[in-house]
């Protein structure tokens, strides 16, 4: 190649061209230096043909690459998701090839990095970072790999812990190998129908052929011990296999696991880890050296050589989701790259996505069931607690009979498990007085209070204030009220009615490390928790057998959105939490308090009746014209100030195209009409499934100009709509 069209690394730039000077050697998918201006980008080297150039520039005129990065070329596949993902999500090609560089600081430094190990030596002076990094650092000593979990603590606390010989440093080369899991391992004794599925994954892995599967098994079943025979086909076909989890507290319970199996932990790839982890990660995987990488969805557009294998468990979870930056999903993503990888791809859920029915329901994927709990458990009992019948005492909002449900189970030495899908003490603060409600200054929200750290928070842009003792407005004293129920408050409601009960929080406020989930998961198995109060984050992958008991503490408040997805949303997010219940030899209970307990979703949670719900669920989406039948694109406009919002807004709306099969709908103010001090107004535009609609926003907005304070982002497929 004597001219070379490169993808740079700025989101704002489009392909340019470059000489190739001689003795260089670069093919597409080559990793390179460029000149731009006075500085030097890294890039990717593309095929010309599949990427439209910026603007042709004579041979004459073209600037030298500078260098090549010792790195493998991006491999082809990988390139095409890249334009897939741009194209579809219409985003800068250049935004989803930062992901596959890892922003490209994959690339650079030295050749070898620092990790720390902790020598087992107590610091005499303990600040509360020390006893976090510590914590990080882990329990389990001399494990380098183990050391992934330390992101986020600041260089001057390593060095102080050095200092006082708490920990010591360990250079491990870039290159050095990660340990390879043993595919033999300890293999499983699977129970007949486990067997027939984990054969056919296996098959499907050694057919090496594009092909979705949807693994739908009951919360329990054993979905995990049968996709992991799964990877035990790809390691034994030298082929990599990349996990997605939705959550990164549910890696440190799943890498145990895994290493329980294939006497290794995989490569964890996600945000918690540290720069120079990121760095050895990304170089075993674009070497093929990591075998098996578990991650958040961003470990979708690294660079595998010779992927075998992608299994997106959890796969109805809404934070497959990517609302910041390129607004994909990863499952959907996920089910791209394994039709261009040419391999298998496992959708694991008991609660799947309505989309990834009717994918089933067409004959595009394949499904294959677990029908029952392993080992015998049965499914729990599911009964809905009405809260008009049987309200809660004054100021409380656990009801009677959940409060003696409760009761019994500490009697008997069990665990108990509290929903409620809210973090903090209470969602809203008020004067008594004059009626003044504590409002985020950036976002329109309530601050939420957070008693334990004395703090109202706004969730949405993390704006923090401390609570006055008198109102701001009137003046009056004491006048402060909290109003409805957060997680806290409920840990506070269980201390009085039980005040030996151990209660633990579990939120993305407690559990914020896989280092923190482990404790928790070490101290429910020990049995040093009796009531666990928790969110979503509690609803996931969890499994701990002395917990017989689940209590739903406001079953209507998922159905409050409004939007056309609140019912389904709202039913995976209960039959997971109920799915906790009971998975040991004991069996579970589930008390689900409702205001009206006959709205379908409580009908089918309480019947069992999925399909039928599900069933229902569809038959609305299809009339509506919704996703899985429609599509829907969101295009949001937002600004600091207001009218630069409503008046760029007005003119996207005033140029909508006419299309057959298209309406536009709004503008209007955006569901978060203001969001981190910037106003947003939203358009909803609605097409026929096979309408090209990306094109037609692409062109639509291509000849619109807007002031540089306004920006403008499309969300094809948003979640809500
Ligand atoms: P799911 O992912 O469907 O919720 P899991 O794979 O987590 O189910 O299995 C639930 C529990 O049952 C886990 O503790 C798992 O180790 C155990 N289990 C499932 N199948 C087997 C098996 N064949 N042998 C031993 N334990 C099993
Ligand atoms: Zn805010």
């Amino acid at each position: 190649m004597s001219r070379a069209r490169v993808l740079l690394l700025n989101p704002a730039l489009g392909p340019l061209d470059y000489r190739v000077p001689r003795g260089m050697d670069v093919a597409p998918g080559s990793i390179v230096v460029a000149p731009l201006g006075p500085r030097q980008l890294t890039g990717v080297v593309w095929e010309a043909e599949s990427l439209p150039s910026a603007g042709e520039v004579g041979d004459n005129r073209l600037r030298n690459l500078v260098g090549v990065h010792d790195a493998p070329p991006l491999p082809a596949p990988l390139r095409r998701l890249i334009e897939w993902t741009a194209a579809y999500y219409l985003a800068p090609p250049a935004a989803v090839l930062r992901m596959a560089l890892a922003s490209a600081s994959a690339l650079e430094g030295g050749r070898s990095i620092t990790e720390y190990r902790a020598t087992g030596r107590t610091p005499e002076r303990t600040t509360p970072q020390r006893a976090q990094a510590l914590e990080r650092i882990g329990e389990r000593q001399g494990l380098v790999r183990e050391l992934a979990a330390i992101g986020g603590v600041s260089d001057a606390v390593i060095r102080g812990l050095v200092k006082a010989g708490a920990i010591e440093p360990v250079e491990v080369a870039l290159d050095s190998p990660y340990p390879v899991p043993d595919p033999n391992h300890a293999p499983p004794v699977l129970a007949e129908a486990q067997a027939a599925v984990a054969a056919d994954l296996a098959a499907a892995v050694d057919a090496a052929a594009f092909q979705p599967i949807l693994l739908d098994g009951v919360t329990g079943s054993g979905k995990t011990e049968v996709y992991f025979e799964a990877i035990a086909a790809a390691l034994r076909a030298g082929r990599q296999t990349l996990v997605l989890l939705p959550e990164i507290a549910l890696t440190e319970p799943f890498l145990r696991r895994f290493e329980a199996r294939f006497g290794v932990a995989p490569v964890a790839w996600h945000s918690d880890l540290r720069q120079s982890q990121r760095r050895r990660a990304w170089r075993a995987i674009a070497s093929g050296e990591a075998k098996v990488v578990v991650g958040a969805r961003s470990a979708l557009f690294l660079p595998y050589p010779a992927l075998g294998l992608i299994v997106v468990d959890e796969a109805h979870e809404t934070s497959f989701k990517q609302e910041e930056g390129v607004p994909y999903h990863a499952r959907d993503v996920a089910v791209m790259r394994a039709m261009l990888e040419g391999i298998p791809v496992v959708l694991a859920s008991a609660t799947p996505a309505i989309e990834t029915l009717h994918q089933v329901e067409i004959g595009r994927y394949r499904v294959l069931h677990l029908p029952a709990r392993y080992g015998g458990a049965d499914m729990p009992d599911i009964a809905a607690l009405d809260l008009v019948a049987d309200p809660p005492e004054r100021g409380r909002w656990l009801a009677p009979a959940l409060v003696a449900a409760l009761a019994e189970t500490l009697e008997r030495g069990e665990q108990a498990l509290l929903f409620l899908n809210r973090r903090g003490y209470a969602p809203l603060t008020l004067c008594r007085a004059c009626g003044h409600r504590f409002q985020c200054p950036n976002c329109t929200a309530w601050m939420v209070e957070h008693r334990l750290v004395r703090r109202l928070q706004c969730h949405h842009c993390g704006h923090l204030m401390t609570p006055p003792t008198a109102c701001p407005e009137c003046k009056a004293e004491d006048s402060l009220v909290a109003c409805g129920p957060g997680v806290e408050r409920i840990a506070d409601e269980v201390t009085a009615l039980f005040p030996e009960a151990r209660t633990a929080i579990v939120t993305s406020d407690t559990i914020w490390s896989p280092a923190r989930a482990a404790e928790f998961v070490a101290r429910m198995e020990a049995g040093a928790i009796d009531i666990v109060v928790g969110t979503q984050l509690i609803t996931k992958g969890y499994h701990f057998p002395e917990l017989t008991l689940v209590g739903v503490v406001d079953a209507d408040l998922g159905l409050q959105g409004g939007d056309l997805r609140a019912a389904e949303r709202s039913f995976q997010q209960i039959a997971q939490v109920a799915g906790r219940a009971g998975r040991g030899e004991k069996p579970g209970r589930v008390l689900v308090q409702t205001f009206d307990p006959e709205a379908p979703v409580i009908r089918a949670l309480v019947t069992g009746d999925a399909d039928g719900f599900y069933a229902a669920e569809t038959a609305a989406r299809r009339d509506a014209g919704a996703p899985p039948f429609g599509r829907f694109a969101a295009i949001v406009v937002s600004s600091e100030k207001a009218e630069a919002a409503v008046e760029t807004a007005r003119l996207i709306g005033r140029a909508a195209p006419r299309v057959d099969g298209m309406q536009v709908y709004g503008p209007a103010p955006a569901p978060l009409a203001m969001l981190r001090g910037r106003h947003r107004q939203r358009l909803l535009v609605h097409a026929r499934r096979a309408l090209p609609v990306q094109e037609v926003i692409r062109d639509w907005l291509g000849a619109l100009d807007w002031p540089a304070s306004v920006r403008v982002a499309v969300d094809v497929d948003p979640y809500s709509f």
